[in-house]
């Protein structure tokens, strides 16, 4: 606390990562990083782009990114926004779209970064409860103004809400910006950009940070209505004209046309998960189904500090979040084939036999 302090940042409580050890000896099961390297195809793109170009600043509209995210998702160049992160998108979205006369609406539990841009961007909020399936009920939705954001499917939850109760969220609220965050929906979800041409009031937003290996290099987009992306725009370049470098711009580009690479580690990683959640059942935890590459789960009798406290001894990290309704389950992100097998390995040395 400091006099010479805006009043508003006396008013913040800001967002709190999960932890990035500097000890690299730990298996990371933690932040929803993919166990996966990026595509060779991007090493390849990040070397071409080391030279003296770097000199220069970048392509302000990042449009080469913008292009072949369009045209991968077939739509409209004028329907892309990108992002230094889709943190970043999220941000913009919420000073330009999100912020409005009646109250914003999210889940009781999701992304945590949401009411922390609440605070910073002084926008009213209310939540939603999830109902005791932790699945949030689309008719919980229907409001005649403010706005609708959650991630799809939801995090740290993992569920995910089919392609028809989005569509019903937006027809019954067609005067409200609708934001669905789609960090997951590579892990056997349904994307709801299919919709964006019927309804100018969906905007998805995803990020290249879990399916496609680069959180370390902060790329993330919106699709939607060109009026909802030229909105973002305003907002970006009052903020910062070159949120995305030259590096991420070429590596993001050859991210997504290796669709190859994608489609195998998404598999690799949905194969993992499936094998995590039917061991971690046998071993009697409960296990929410998840279409995302975490799950969150908790054993039907031992605390989760006492088994996230053991899993650090083993040297695997995963994250626990002590928020009501969550705070006897840990979020476990789902690893490399190797590593899913050493944390059911240690699980079963953690677990005493009459547990079993
Ligand atoms: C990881 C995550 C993000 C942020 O991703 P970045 O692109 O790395 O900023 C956004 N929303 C949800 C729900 C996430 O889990």
């Amino acid at each position: 606390m400091s006099r010479l302090w805006s009043n508003l940042v006396h008013t913040l409580s800001p967002y709190v990562p999960g932890e990035q050890p500097k000890n690299s000896d730990l298996i990371k099961l933690n932040t929803n990083e993919n166990p996966y390297p990026p595509s060779k195809k991007v090493y390849e793109a990040i070397s071409l782009a080391n030279n003296h170009k770097l000199a220069l600043y970048p392509d302000p509209d990042a449009s080469a990114l913008k292009e072949a995210i369009a045209d991968y998702y077939t739509v409209e160049t004028s329907q892309v926004f990108v992002g230094n992160g889709s943190d970043e998108v999220l941000a913009h979205a919420f000073l330009a779209l999100l912020k409005q006369q009646s109250p914003l609406l999210f889940p009781d539990i999701s992304y945590g970064f949401y009411p922390v841009y609440c605070g910073l961007y002084q926008i009213n909020y209310q939540t939603i409860p999830l109902d005791k399936q932790f699945k949030i009920n689309p008719n919980d939705y229907n409001i005649t103004n403010g706005a609708i954001i959650f991630p799809n499917p939801n995090a740290p939850t993992g569920r995910l809400l089919a392609l028809d109760a989005i569509e019903s969220i937006l027809k019954n609220n067609t005067n409200s910006v609708v934001l669905v965050d789609e960090a997951y929906i590579d892990f056997g979800g349904e994307t709801a950009i299919s919709l964006v041409d019927k309804y100018p009031n969906l905007l998805v937003v995803q990020t290249f940070s879990k399916s496609r290996s680069l959180a370390g290099l902060r790329i993330g987009f919106a699709i939607g209505n060109a009026s909802l992306i030229t909105a973002l725009e305003i907002v970006k370049n009052s903020f910062n004209s070159y949120p995305l470098d030259r590096i991420a711009i070429v590596a993001g580009v050859a991210a997504i046309k290796d669709e190859q690479y994608f489609e195998q580690t998404c598999t690799e990683i949905i194969k993992s998960r499936e094998h995590l959640t039917s061991f971690l059942t046998k071993n009697d935890f409960t296990v929410i189904p998840s279409h995302t590459n975490f799950i969150l789960t908790k054993h039907n009798s031992i605390d989760a500090n006492f088994i996230v406290k053991k899993l650090r001894e083993a040297k695997i990290i995963v994250r626990y979040f002590n928020k009501p309704r969550i705070d006897k389950y840990l979020r476990i992100t789902i690893g490399t084939k190797q590593q899913n097998k050493l944390l059911c390995d240690c699980i079963t040395a953690i677990i005493p036999k009459s547990c079993k």
